[in-house]
């Protein structure tokens, strides 16, 4: 106990002696949270989270993270909730414009990156088009830093020279029809999946079709970075099947370097520890 409080009194200090600008009232801040560890958060989204009026925070976010609000900042849930449909973009960004106009200090918070499949190119877009200054704080994004944490290097000097993000998922819910897997499979030795449960099936089908190995390495990690965390290494053409029951978020990798995961996973052992402590 004395230990953590003498270590936050010390990070309260640095923190002070970083020039952060202040978080203007009648601005938004496009925030990325990271993949769920709070340890993740850039120094930006602290000084965010403590200085905001308003949170608009999407379902990914980790509730630890949340925690780190300041008493003041009011949170609203901008995701699906408990059956009730969940609010559409244009929504949100008028939510957004909305609550700046009433200067605020609004703080959208985002899981992962706002940049990377989080549409926040939308949300900035409608913050310009009305007028409201904004910043992007980008994130740590799980299809980096999920890897790292299931100990997948997302490149390795001889296994990759290229990697693809790659989305599962439209906004209306479908495999997107505009990807060239043939393009994918011959030329992208590393492919880090968002999104991609629900269609895995086709996703690995069209994967082979275009010529990738079905012996191919393949990770899924489940809820990276939390507590919860769950990596599968498997194969391509067994992965669809093994991945039933696997709960999402999850990022789908497929190429050599998920083979580094057997030596390079550092996660696990602390997990176990964590676990094993009363
Ligand atoms: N902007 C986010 C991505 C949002 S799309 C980012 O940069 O990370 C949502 C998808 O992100 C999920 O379906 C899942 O594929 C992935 N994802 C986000 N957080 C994750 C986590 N903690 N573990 C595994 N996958 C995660």
């Amino acid at each position: 106990m004395i230990i953590l409080q003498a270590r936050a009194v010390r990070y309260e200090r640095e923190m002070d002696e970083i020039d952060l600008p202040a978080f203007e009232p009648g601005s938004v801040w496009l925030v990325g949270a990271g993949p769920g560890d709070p340890g993740l958060l850039t120094l930006y989204a602290l000084h965010a989270l403590r200085s905001a009026d308003v949170v608009v925070y999407d379902a990914l976010v980790d509730p630890r993270i949340l925690d780190l609000a300041g008493k003041k900042a009011r949170l609203e849930f901008a995701g699906k909730r408990g059956g009730r449909p969940s609010p559409t973009q244009p929504d949100i960004s008028r939510r957004l414009v909305e609550l700046a106009k009433a200067n605020n200090r609004v703080l959208r918070l985002k899981g992962g990156d706002p940049f990377v499949f989080g549409r926040g190119g939308e949300e900035a877009l409608a913050l310009v088009e009305a007028g409201v200054p904004f910043r992007l704080i980008p994130g740590i994004t799980a299809g980096i830093g999920g890897l790292a944490y299931a100990g997948i290097p997302v490149t390795h000097r001889e296994a990759n020279a290229a990697v693809a993000f790659v989305t599962g998922h439209t906004a209306g819910g479908d495999l997107p029809d505009t990807l060239d897997w043939t393009a994918l499979a011959k030329g992208i030795p590393v492919i880090v999946f968002y999104m991609a449960l629900t269609h895995l099936p086709q996703i690995v089908e069209k994967l082979i079709a275009a010529g990738r190995r079905g012996d191919e390495p393949v990770a899924i990690i489940s809820k990276a970075t939390t507590a919860a965390q769950k990596v599968l290494i498997t194969s391509l053409s067994a992965c669809a099947a093994e991945s039933e029951g696997i709960e999402p978020p999850a990022m789908v990798v497929v190429g050599e370097v998920v083979k580094l995961s057997r030596t390079l996973d550092w996660f696990t052992p602390l997990q176990e520890k964590m676990q094993a402590k009363p």
